[in-house]
């Protein structure tokens, strides 16, 4: 057998976590190997297929031999079309050597903290959160600051909340809109008063992951914090990428927009750790960028659709409560009024993650356990998925949940 000494492993690493989501799918994978009928709903990315536009690009990429190492902060003409995007749809005004291009809008997030971060620095991250805020910012050695956002304020950070938290040591707050896992949205508005607050702490940057703007159901116009305050321009770092509005998860195309200074030094990270983002995935995502856009708002109508029947799927399970968000494709649904309760088989389901378990043995169903997002007595689901896959899990989760005494 292959061991390797306990101290052989970098201390970077202790009390890390891999990525919750990325192991449940992998479980969805395995479990149906062994043919079990699952009904996988932990997955964050989009069912649909990649526009054959955006293949065919990629595919003409190839033949024209773009094949070769990049420049590392990414193509020229990528960098240009994301420039074109920011300034169409967020009225955001970046020149190129203010962008770069990442492997995902993950890598960007960790090129970020990796330039900046110093031991004991901080990092607020409003929660329920993405876990891969707080456990980037720990591998680079800071200290990330969680801020329990809860279902009374729509999950959302509030004013008087940031202002607390903020220390000398306070490097970045994270701001994730629309969110996952919860689907909230921050209005103009609502940035706005944070923006106030941030504008009377000017150590304070912020990093806005926009990956969900293209998933919006409000009828309100997507708002993004460097647009909302122009006066924090030069201290936002807005994060976005091709994966989620474009199908694209697996073509790993992310980027940021940000102060010229911190891209320079987010490209030496990067220059150092994967030389370039992959060449053909870059000719695609300017396809992607610079559209046709129209199969957004199919996709969205959809996607509207899908939530409408899984809030109302859920809030007819028993035990179960959600509201209905705004955005993304998530809903963070509450289980607390199952904990404590006994399964048929004689268990009692004491946590959430102990809920999610159940419904995966009895009935078959993959959801994510709320303690992954720093929100125990919840769990998310994820509606990219069928209509009827999606009414196949209500319909079970409604059947394990009834089982509950
Ligand atoms: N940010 C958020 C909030 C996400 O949910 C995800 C993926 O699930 C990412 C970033 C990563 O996106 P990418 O595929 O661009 O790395």
């Amino acid at each position: 057998m292959n061991t390797i000494r306990k101290d052989f492993l970098s201390s970077r690493l202790d009390g890390i976590a891999g990525s919750p989501m990325l192991a449940l799918i992998a479980k969805t994978a395995e479990l149906r190997a062994q043919g079990r009928d699952v009904i996988g709903l932990a997955a964050g990315e989009p069912d649909f297929e990649t526009p054959v536009h955006i293949q065919d690009a990629a595919v003409a990429a190839i033949r024209r031999g773009e094949t070769r190492y990049t420049a590392p902060e990414g193509t020229l003409a990528l960098r240009n079309a994301i420039a074109r995007k920011f300034d169409r749809e967020n009225r955001l005004s970046y020149s190129t050597d203010q962008i770069i291009v990442s492997v995902g809008a993950k890598q960007v997030i960790y090129n970020a903290f990796a330039a900046t971060l110093n031991p004991m620095d901080e990092v607020i991250i409003p929660t329920p959160s993405y876990p891969a805020y707080a456990e980037v910012v720990r591998m680079c050695a800071g200290t990330p600051v969680g801020i329990a956002c809860d279902v009374s304020q729509g999950f959302k950070l509030r004013p008087e909340q940031l202002d607390a938290a903020i220390t000398p040591r306070t490097k970045w707050l994270v701001l994730c809109s629309p969110s996952n896992p919860t689907g909230a949205v921050y209005t103009q508005a609502e940035l706005s008063a944070l923006g106030a607050v941030l504008c009377k702490h000017p150590h304070v940057w912020v990093l806005t992951d926009d990956i969900y703007e293209h998933l919006l159901f409000s009828g309100e116009p997507f708002a993004t914090i460097a647009a909302a305050v122009p006066a924090l321009h030069d201290r936002t770092l807005t994060v976005n990428g091709v994966s989620k509005a474009y199908c694209m998860t697996g073509w790993r195309i992310g980027y940021g927009g940000g102060p010229r200074e911190l891209i320079k030094a987010m490209t030496t990270v990067q220059s150092q750790l994967i030389s370039s983002p992959c060449s053909v995935s870059q000719s695609a995502a300017i396809a992607a960028l610079d559209g046709p856009h129209d199969f957004l708002a199919a996709h969205q109508a959809t996607y509207r659709e899908r939530r409408d029947l899984v809030v109302s799927g859920l809030n007819a399970a028993a035990h179960i409560r959600c509201g209905t968000p705004a955005g993304a494709f998530y809903v963070l649904a509450s289980c607390e009024s199952a904990i404590g309760r006994s399964t048929p088989n004689g268990g009692v389901i004491s946590s959430d993650s102990e809920f999610v378990t159940y419904l995966l043995e009895s009935e078959g169903v993959v959801v994510v356990p709320g303690a992954a997002f720093e929100m125990p007595g919840y769990f998310r689901i994820s509606y990219a998925a069928d209509s009827r896959l999606l009414n196949g899990a209500c319909e079970r989760i409604g059947n394990a949940t009834s089982r509950l005494n």
